[in-house]
């Protein structure tokens, strides 16, 4: 295990900063799922990938409902003999809007939200925030809307207690000092001329009206969420780590994507996987758990006209995967959590995870000592810095992934990804160095025979 900035060259230095910034540029405008499978699709578009469902070629791109994502490449190899899959999750922590949102209270109208995935919920106040989503109007006409990224654009927030006044508050436990049910967004204050009764509110639709050409009962047929407003940004004097929103775990999707992308030859057939509801446990029907994957190992079947009663189970089986997903790093304030022998660490590589779950390691698939061996040996084959990563100490607490749910196929399937400091916080933090071998990883993969 070695420091990755003590390793390299310098021309691979120019390269590790060069790739970040345009790793930010992506982190920068893809903050929600749909955002993140846009560019997914423009970007394999352009790279000739055609609809997998319509054309027969040897690049495909396979959507569903904005939400999950495969691209598929051909390989010297059949489909029957296994793919190299990557799979990664596109949702990030967040703050949803509910049903009926809009309620106005002290003259001051607010927008009422429900979290999404695991957040620290007192790192969601008094910071700015965006509104990113799509609305589906009465003539079943969608709208997408951003509102707070642009610098002349307003943002939004939820407003704290003041200390002076935090007398109780300070004494609860932190989750019930700031419960969810109050992560209320402040949404605008100007009452409506010659209104009594809810002004404030009734000025605001109008606004919504006016300008987006929204109404009030278009926003139950809306997916809007609410995340930070702010741009990733460079973090440490020497510029060498990412600070910004969504890196678990779209510093893999990114990564794997442009891995695939510089690809030229490859022996196996490559699938990448880009899936939506990890966070909430992958349940739906664009999460790891759904049929998506199953539907278009069939389809590549059918293109290569090998699909018979047995086929797409064994050529699932058959398959080698990586469940690309970040893990937590060392944190020097809060080192009474980790098992210093055994934590990823920021600047040591990509992070190889056996085995994720908690305690006796509950609910976790694990990496066969084969296939870590597999891994492992490639990495140093091909000058991949790498590391070790398990979530904290023993009884901790701890994670899981999407792992299990592709493991259920028989295919052998391995946890790794960069490691991550503020994780599921709205500002993470990732390391320059790990950003590149966390790609190189996943191009050496996709390429082996
Ligand atoms: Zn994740």
């Amino acid at each position: 295990m070695a420091n990755v900035w003590e390793k390299i060259s310098s021309k691979e230095k120019e390269e590790i900063f060069s790739l970040a910034e345009e790793y930010k540029k992506f982190l920068g405008l893809c903050k929600t799922e749909r955002e993140v499978v846009n560019y997914i699709t423009s970007l394999a578009m352009e790279n000739g990938y055609k609809d997998g469902f319509n054309y027969n070629e040897e690049k495909l791109i396979f959507s569903d409902k904005d939400r999950i994502v495969a691209i598929y490449k051909r390989g010297k190899r059949k489909a029957i003999d296994g793919f190299k899959i990557i799979i990664s999750h596109i949702d990030s922590p967040r703050l949803d809007l509910k049903p009926k949102p809009l309620y106005e209270d002290s003259e001051l109208l607010l927008l009422d939200t429900q979290y999404y995935g695991g957040i620290k919920k007192y790192q969601w106040f008094s910071i700015p925030l965006a509104i990113h989503g799509v609305i589906v109007n009465k003539y079943n006409r969608r709208q997408y809307i951003v509102i707070g990224e642009e610098e002349d654009e307003p943002v939004f927030t939820i407003a704290d207690l003041l200390p002076h006044l935090g007398k109780i508050q300070k004494d609860k436990k932190i989750d019930e000092a700031l419960p969810g049910e109050k992560l209320d967004v402040l949404f605008g204050s100007i009452p409506l001329d010659g209104e009594k009764e809810n002004k404030v509110k009734k000025n605001i639709l109008k606004i919504l009206k006016e300008k987006y050409e929204v109404e009030e009962e278009d926003l139950v047929s809306a997916d809007i969420t609410i995340v930070p407003a702010y741009k990733p940004r460079d973090i440490g004097i020497d510029r060498s780590l990412i600070g910004g929103y969504g890196q678990d775990d779209r510093i893999c999707v990114w990564t794997s994507l442009k891995a695939l992308m510089d690809i030229e030859n490859n022996e196996y057939p490559i699938l990448l996987l880009f899936v939506d509801r990890e966070e909430i446990g992958s349940f739906g029907n664009t999460s790891a758990r759904s049929k998506f994957l199953y539907v278009v190992v069939k389809r590549i079947l059918e293109i290569e006209k090998s699909l018979n009663y047995y086929s797409v189970e064994s050529a699932l089986y058959n398959s080698k995967a990586i469940s690309a997903d970040v893990t937590s790093a060392t944190n020097p304030n809060f080192k009474e959590v980790d098992d210093p022998n055994n934590s990823a660490k920021l600047n040591y590589g990509v992070a190889i995870v056996k085995y994720t779950g908690s305690g006796g390691k509950y609910y976790s698939s694990e990496a066969s000592a084969e296939f870590t061996g597999y891994i492992r040996n490639l990495f140093n084959k091909h000058n991949v810095i790498w590391q070790t990563g398990i979530f904290g100490k023993v009884d901790e607490g701890g994670g899981g992934t999407v792992a299990i749910f592709l493991a259920e196929y028989g295919m052998d399937i391995i946890d790794i990804g960069a490691p991550i400091l503020n994780m599921h916080s709205p500002f993470e933090i990732s390391s320059k160095a790990d950003l590149y071998m966390t790609y190189k990883a996943y191009k050496v993969f996709l390429e082996s025979e």
